[in-house]
């Protein structure tokens, strides 16, 4: 680690809107054992292994963000437990000094072997993606997915400790619309909370027309009115979910509405792809190639923090979804690391 990088750290990651940089997203791989509808093509490709980063690479990545003042890191994918060591890395990122939180999001299906060895790693907390409750349907939105271990490793998850476990529901139109009172309830037996994420057109997918699939945030909200009440909240995590409390209970609602509501002013993030490509933004094509600066310049901490923080002045304002927009990005959500 480089005194340049540790000294400037508190104001280091500050783009040209003024919105501070502390909390960073990783794809440690594109590969995955499920193939999501909203997600991946069902013959989807994947990157060469040896053009994605090593675990050694990201670790360093993850340290030079460290040094830059981001404070949260959470590891994604692709399906992050399906990445061969991935207990090594999450053991050396939580160990950074300056890091609070480490967290992970999976489908949950490796999680009933692994949640154990997870928290011992040092990740606080999880998310984990359940779109339904009933395995015919779980199997037709996740193409390859049994429901089974995934409900195992829910389990798992509580009974190894970790703090305010998340479900993470997409809801599309005629798939899985009328379920949305049972995931919550579910939610609220299990203790945990949940969070409903609006498609977004992240990648080609060609199995349906996200236009007509599309069940916004508020649609959800006012299915849910009838069964339960929810109490707005301020609570924030920093980012763009807005929350609801059901009095009673230890749930917590989310939203997460990237066509319906904007909620870039307050972006405190930025993703890095499991080929080491840096994405100020989910929502542009921009990107910066951290794999060839850690190849070129192997060791050179200092440049690669340069490098990042240059980077943040390309951060844009905004995304540009929105259902008007017609505009799907090229990336699949597994290499960008949802
Ligand atoms: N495989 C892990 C999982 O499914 O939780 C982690 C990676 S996955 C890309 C992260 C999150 O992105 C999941 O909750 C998934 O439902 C969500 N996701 C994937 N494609 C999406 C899309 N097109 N729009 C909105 N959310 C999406
Ligand atoms: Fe895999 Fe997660 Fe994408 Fe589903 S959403 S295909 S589980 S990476």
């Amino acid at each position: 680690m480089t005194t340049e990088i540790v000294e400037s750290a508190p104001t280091a990651l500050i783009d040209r809107f003024g919105r501070r940089i502390t909390y960073l997203r990783v794809s440690v791989t594109d590969r995955c054992d499920f193939r999501c509808v909203y997600c991946m093509k069902p013959d989807q490709r994947f990157t060469p292994r040896d053009q994605l980063l090593s675990l050694e690479e990201t670790a360093q990545v993850a340290r030079a963000f460290v040094g830059l003042g981001v404070c949260k890191i959470r590891l994604t994918g692709g399906e992050p437990l399906v990445r061969r060591n991935v207990l090594w890395l999450m053991r050396e990122v939580a160990s950074l000094p300056g890091l609070d939180e480490l967290v992970i999001t999976t489908n949950g299906s490796r999680l009933a072997e692994l949640a154990e060895q997870v928290r011992a790693a040092g990740v606080r907390r999880i998310n984990i993606s359940l779109d339904s409750l009933r395995p015919e349907r779980f199997r037709r939105i996740t193409r390859k997915g049994d429901l089974a271990p995934v409900l195992r490793g829910i389990d798992a998850a509580l009974a190894a400790g970790f703090e305010r476990i998340k479900l993470n529901v997409v809801i599309l139109r005629h798939r899985n619309h009328d379920e949305i009172p049972d995931l919550v309830r579910f939610a609220v037996n299990k203790g945990i909370n949940i969070s409903f994420i609006e498609e977004m057109p992240v990648g080609q997918i060609g199995e349906h027309d996200r236009a007509e699939v599309f069940y916004s945030s508020d649609s959800i909200r006012a299915d849910l009115q009838s069964h339960f009440e929810l109490v707005p909240t301020t609570e924030t995590t920093g980012g763009p979910a807005r929350y609801y409390r059901i009095p009673g209970t230890e749930t917590r609602v989310g939203f997460i509405s990237p066509h319906s509501h904007n909620f870039c002013g307050d972006c405190n993030r930025v993703r890095v792809t499991a080929e080491g490509q840096l994405l100020p933004c989910l929502g542009q094509e921009q990107v910066l190639d951290l794999r060839r600066i850690l190849r070129g310049h192997p060791g050179d901490e200092a440049e690669l923090g340069r490098i990042i923080r240059d980077a943040m002045q390309s951060k844009p304002k905004g995304h540009e979804f929105g259902p008007q927009a017609n505009r799907t990005l090229a990336r699949h959500m597994n290499v960008t690391g949802g």
